[in-house]
């Protein structure tokens, strides 16, 4: 078991949205694994973020983890998402906006309804700026902190098997990562996209049914495989710690390569 104060998070009190998921339960358990002080889950699946408090408490023992039931394309929620850290733990230095949804509807311009599009703007880029809204003004309470808001390797990358809102959704949030970053460089807050490439959890897998849907994905990426939602907590990782305390505003790709490839190895 950790010693209180040791790691590279110690010190940190985290808020992490989509904690009950892939990306945001691995990163949650790899942040109190390394220190943090304190971590608020947050997500609209509640026993999914129960469960993610369980595998805190097994890792570094009880008191480090508090789950707050929080729908992020909701003003008020994510206003009291905020307060609970501070409420709970003092204070806010690593917002960590990683919930998001693809829907099975979202499709291309001719056949995605509005009420899709709607949604998927309202979890995906909405729920980052209301994050935003009540995360920064915490953190300059707090002399400062990191922001890490989940993009997505079609952020710059089109596809022809398409989810048109998705991808413009994560458009919109590199857009707004790189201007927050810009806005509050100098009041210590730092603001930085990861961009997962295709990954082997739910979000992603649920369609991708049969090997040919599969292999469809996989042949574009030089690594030739999905990434784990392990190795994003370990980019998250290194965003939220002092280790990055001169990167802002950049995208970090954790993508197998797939955004520098032309052609890929046989
Ligand atoms: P996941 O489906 O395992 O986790 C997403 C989590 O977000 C779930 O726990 C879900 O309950 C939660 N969530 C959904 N709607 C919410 C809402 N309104 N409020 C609060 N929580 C909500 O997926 P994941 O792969 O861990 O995805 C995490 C992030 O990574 C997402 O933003 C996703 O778009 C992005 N991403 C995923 C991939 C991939 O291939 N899986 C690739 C690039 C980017």
């Amino acid at each position: 078991m950790l010693k209180a104060g040791a790691g590279r998070l110690a010190g940190q009190v985290c808020v992490v949205t989509g904690a009950a998921g892939g990306i945001g339960r691995a990163s949650a358990v790899l942040f109190a694994e390394n220190g943090a002080d304190g971590i608020v889950l947050a997500d609209v699946d509640q026993d999914g973020a129960e469960e993610t408090r369980r595998l805190i408490e097994d890792a570094v023992g009880p008191g480090k983890a508090v789950v707050q039931p929080t729908d992020v394309s909701k003003i008020d929620a994510c206003e009291a998402m905020i307060d609970r850290a501070e409420k709970e733990f003092g204070k806010l230095t690593v917002l960590f906006n990683n919930a998001g949804i693809m829907h099975s509807n979202d499709d291309n311009a001719e056949t995605t309804e509005e009420n899709i599009w709607d949604l998927t703007m309202a979890i995906n880029v909405k729920g980052v700026f209301f994050g935003c809204k009540f995360g920064i003004p915490a953190m300059r309470r707090a002399g400062g902190g990191s922001i890490i808001n989940t993009a997505s390797f079609v952020s710059t990358l089109g596809a022809a098997t398409p989810q048109l809102a998705y991808t413009s959704s994560k458009g919109a949030v590199l857009s707004m990562t790189r201007e927050l970053a810009v806005i509050h460089a100098r009041q210590n807050i730092r603001v930085n996209n990861l961009c997962p490439g295709p990954l082997n959890t739910p979000l992603l897998q649920k369609f991708l049914d049969t090997e040919e849907k599969r292999q469809r994905r996989l042949v574009h990426n030089p690594m030739g495989r999905f990434g784990e939602a392990s190795e994003m907590a370990q980019a998250a990782l290194f965003l939220a710690s002092k280790e990055s305390s001169f990167v802002t505003g950049t995208s970090l790709y954790v993508d197998g390569g797939i955004t520098a490839a032309y052609v890929t190895p046989e």
